[in-house]
């Protein structure tokens, strides 16, 4: 059938700016990193993100690699694009990036210029698309000058390629200097990309703070620390989950029994909060820090269910002083 998205789609969404720009994303954003590859159904692919339009989710995360194998997920996406969405694309915000690994030799990988410009557009062929909302250095290259990288960027978005541009896994410090050096370019930095979660804090370190100062939105990856922040790990390993199925970015470690503790832990308190862990994790990334505050919380998700679940996270209340403290007592890294 013709897909045609819900009407009242922008009516149970939160949504904000991100930092100072004009460009807004909703509180959860979703992210194609390992569910919309080519070992993915695309009917279940296309039903993720159906439920996520219509429940008010327009901000789509992919990457050059994403799968696998890398590039199915822009290849997957782009189709679903074609057939359901070409009728909304000006109303979603669609990101790549390029950073890591995506095949032979020194030109598949790193900061260069040659990557960057090379593997946007094969991304925005992949896609069926002739410019992204966002594009990303996925990651600093210490080895390409941090000018290349940011002027491949700064040529992106003059290019009509990309309408922002942004950066993941920046340090504060190299985040200051590339806000700077973009500043001059006269392509402002929009947005910066961090993990973040209750088990991963370190953009508290000063990163927060530095995107804040800078007027870049901040978009908190992983915040499920790739479902280890649900109940589902704690009998167990479902043979259907990221580290049932044994996918490479998941480590042994992290089921080690200190830190299925502190789950245990966190899940005690979700749990008196009246909502899932899932849910918890989620609303306490995009708690207020006042001018710190995340921008959103780019989750994943296998299937429509997990999806609703997770957006029902803003319906709950925010936290008392009493349960944030609770929760510092197992929310480190
Ligand atoms: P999450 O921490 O949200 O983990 C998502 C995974 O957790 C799902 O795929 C699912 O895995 C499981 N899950 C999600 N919701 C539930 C639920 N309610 N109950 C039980 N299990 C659940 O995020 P990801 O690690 O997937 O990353 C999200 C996005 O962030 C990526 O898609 C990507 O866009 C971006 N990202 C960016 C990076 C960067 O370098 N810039 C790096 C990593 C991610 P399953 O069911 O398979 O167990």
């Amino acid at each position: 059938d013709p897909y045609v998205a819900h009407q009242d789609r922008y009516d149970t969404t939160e949504y904000r700016r991100s930092g100072k720009s004009g460009l807004h994303l909703p509180r959860v954003s979703l992210g194609l990193w390992q569910n919309f590859g080519g070992d993915r159904s695309l009917e279940s692919q296309r039903a993720i993100l159906r439920r996520a339009f219509d429940l008010g989710v327009f901000h789509f995360d992919l990457a050059n690699n994403y799968g696998p194998p890398p590039g199915s997920a822009e290849e997957n996406f782009g189709r679903i694009l074609s057939e359901d969405f070409a009728r909304y694309r000006e109303e979603m915000v669609i990101t790549t990036k390029a950073g890591y690994v995506m095949g032979q030799g020194p030109h598949l990988n790193g900061g260069s210029r040659k990557y960057l410009l090379s593997s946007l557009d094969s991304s925005l062929r992949r896609m069926g698309l002739d410019h992204v909302d966002i594009f990303y250095s996925h990651r600093p290259d210490p080895d390409t000058p941090l000018e290349e990288t940011l002027t491949a960027l700064h040529h992106a978005v003059t290019s009509g390629r990309a309408l922002y541009a942004g950066i993941s896994s920046y340090s504060p410090a190299a985040t200051r200097e590339a806000a700077r050096i973009m500043r001059e370019l006269g392509t402002p930095l929009v947005v910066h990309q961090p993990s973040y979660s209750m088990l991963n804090r370190w953009v508290e370190d000063g990163l927060l703070e530095t995107a804040a100062d800078e007027g870049m939105g901040t978009v908190a990856f992983s915040p499920l620390a790739q479902g280890l922040l649900t109940s589902k790990y704690l009998d167990g390993v479902p043979a259907d989950s990221r580290a049932g199925v044994g996918r490479p970015s998941w480590r042994e470690n992290m089921l080690a029994p200190e830190v299925l503790e502190r789950v245990r832990g966190l899940n005690s308190i979700a749990e008196e909060r009246g909502q899932t862990l899932a849910q918890m994790a989620i609303s306490w990334v995009l708690r207020d820090r006042g001018e710190q505050t995340v921008t959103t919380a780019l989750v994943g998700a296998s299937s429509v269910q997990q999806l609703e679940q997770n957006l029902a996270a803003l319906e709950t209340p925010g936290f008392t002083d009493e349960e944030l403290r609770r929760i510092d007592e197992y929310a480190v890294d």
